[in-house]
């Protein structure tokens, strides 16, 4: 599904990513771990082609879909606009209406369709993030830190609703600083430091993930 190859970046003269390997099955769910700096936002970024490699190839067979960090939901935009936005202009023939409101529906944020961003809580705007990113049918989702400035209750929310898109056949990879939450959603573990994989586990394997994990921080 995804295969990155000896993948490099610089900035300025130091490498943020450095011999990057890795082939992702298509379904799974793969976690980015690693410490704040260690490269999973440009890793993410270089497979979005936001970013664009100094060596090395990045191949993905399926359409790819991104859900920022920060939402980056349009604010003079509702929920509705917002979903239809892209899609229309990709393809303006389309009603693309009955689908965002299906997706809304299934995340369960239906009843905001109408409403502007500025009036969600951060839980219902990590939805609307979601949902924007489905309506274009990614084949891979790339999601940075989907749980940051949330509470755990909205934190276990996210963490349903991306196994519910996991059961959609999506291939997902999540990166994140939150090892509790990456071991509980993710079936494969990555953990990047100073822009290299030093691992790359089946958490379920292991007896106690979040403390193997942690030795390598
Ligand atoms: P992470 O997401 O793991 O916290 P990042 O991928 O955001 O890490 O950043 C990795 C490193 O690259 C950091 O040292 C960061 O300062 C640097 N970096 C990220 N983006 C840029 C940029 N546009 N220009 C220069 N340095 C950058
Ligand atoms: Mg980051």
């Amino acid at each position: 599904m995804l295969k990155i190859q000896n993948l490099c970046k610089f900035f300025e003269h130091t490498p943020v990513l450095d011999h990057i390997n890795f082939v992702i099955q298509k379904s799974s769910v793969v976690g980015l771990a690693g410490p704040s700096g260690s490269g999973k936002s440009t890793l993410l970024r270089s497979i979005q082609k936001l970013e664009k490699p100094d060596s090395g190839t990045i191949d993905c067979s399926g359409s790819i879909g991104f859900m920022f960090q920060d939402f980056q939901l349009f604010p003079h935009m509702t929920v509705l606009q917002n979903l239809v936005y892209a899609p229309t202009l990709k393809n303006p023939k389309t009603d693309h209406l009955q689908k965002a409101n299906l997706i809304l529906k299934n995340l369960g944020i239906d009843q905001k369709a109408h409403v502007f961003p500025k009036y969600l809580s951060g839980g219902q705007k990590q939805r609307v993030a979601l949902a924007r990113s489905l309506m274009m049918s990614p084949e891979v989702l790339l999601c940075d830190e989907p749980t940051s400035g949330l509470d755990i209750s909205t934190t276990l929310d996210v963490i349903s609703l991306l196994a519910s898109v996991r059961d959609m056949g999506v291939t997902m990879v999540i990166a994140s600083h939150d090892l509790d939450f990456l071991t509980k959603i993710a079936d494969r573990i990555i953990l990047l430091k100073e822009g290299k994989i030093v691992v790359d586990v089946h958490p379920q394997q292991l007896d106690d993930p979040i403390h193997y994990l942690k030795q390598y921080y």
